[in-house]
């Protein structure tokens, strides 16, 4: 399947918000957001008028860039949200963070989503003490998601837990450094999700 494999800082400069897809670059003064804090292109300086559905779509493509998933699965969760009881932007926000990419970068065991997705791809992560290497994978509740003990020494998982317990995590995860895992204690509420996406306008866009 296609996947995007430019230079990921121009969606932060097109979304004009920083999406924070490269990990601990994005913190530093070497975030192009910082350097470069307009739209790419040629006639990335210049105004333009969006009109409504233009900035429907521009929400979209930020929720998108920031989970880093594609069209057809994004439009999947939308429809599976829009299924489910209760507020559907909500519901899609709460659908994107289960996805175990989110999930182990949210528990501090990556850096990034980015980094996630391929630290899970090469088979480090188990759910429930089995291996899963889909980084979509849609975790629950009461699941435990841990670093695989014959991947536990490596170094980079070494540096993460030790990043990862000084900066702590988020209410809706408990996380063990020490044993490199993590429990899914219940959804985040909306509150809790600091992604900066309008969701009412991906909404909205969909029910055109
Ligand atoms: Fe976005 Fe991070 Fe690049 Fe800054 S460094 S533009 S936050 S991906």
């Amino acid at each position: 399947m296609a996947r995007y494999r430019g230079a990921v800082c121009r969606h932060c400069r097109r979304e004009g918000a920083k999406l924070f897809l490269k990990g601990e670059r994005c913190y530093t003064d070497k975030c192009a957001m910082v350097r470069h804090p307009y739209p790419p292109g040629e006639h990335g300086q210049s105004r333009s008028k969006v009109s409504e559905y233009g900035l429907q779509l521009r929400e979209k493509q930020k929720a998108r860039r920031i989970y880093g998933v594609l069209e057809r699965q994004f439009h999947n969760y939308f429809k599976e949200a829009d299924r489910r009881k209760g507020v559907t932007g909500e519901i899609l926000l709460q659908i994107l963070e289960s996805r175990l990419d989110n999930v182990t970068y949210r528990m501090g065991l990556a850096a990034s989503r980015q980094q996630a997705r391929q630290l899970i791809k090469h088979g480090h992560f188990a759910v429930n003490g089995k291996k899963v290497d889909i980084p979509s994978y849609l975790t629950r509740p009461g699941e435990v998601i841990s670093v695989r003990e014959k991947s536990r020494g490596k170094d980079v998982f070494k540096e993460l837990a030790e990043t990862g317990q000084q900066q702590g995590t988020v209410d809706w995860l408990e996380v063990d450094f020490e044993k490199m895992s993590g429990k899914i204690i219940r959804k985040p509420s909306r509150e809790e999700i600091d992604s900066p996406v309008s969701e009412q306008l991906i909404v909205e866009m969909y029910s055109r």
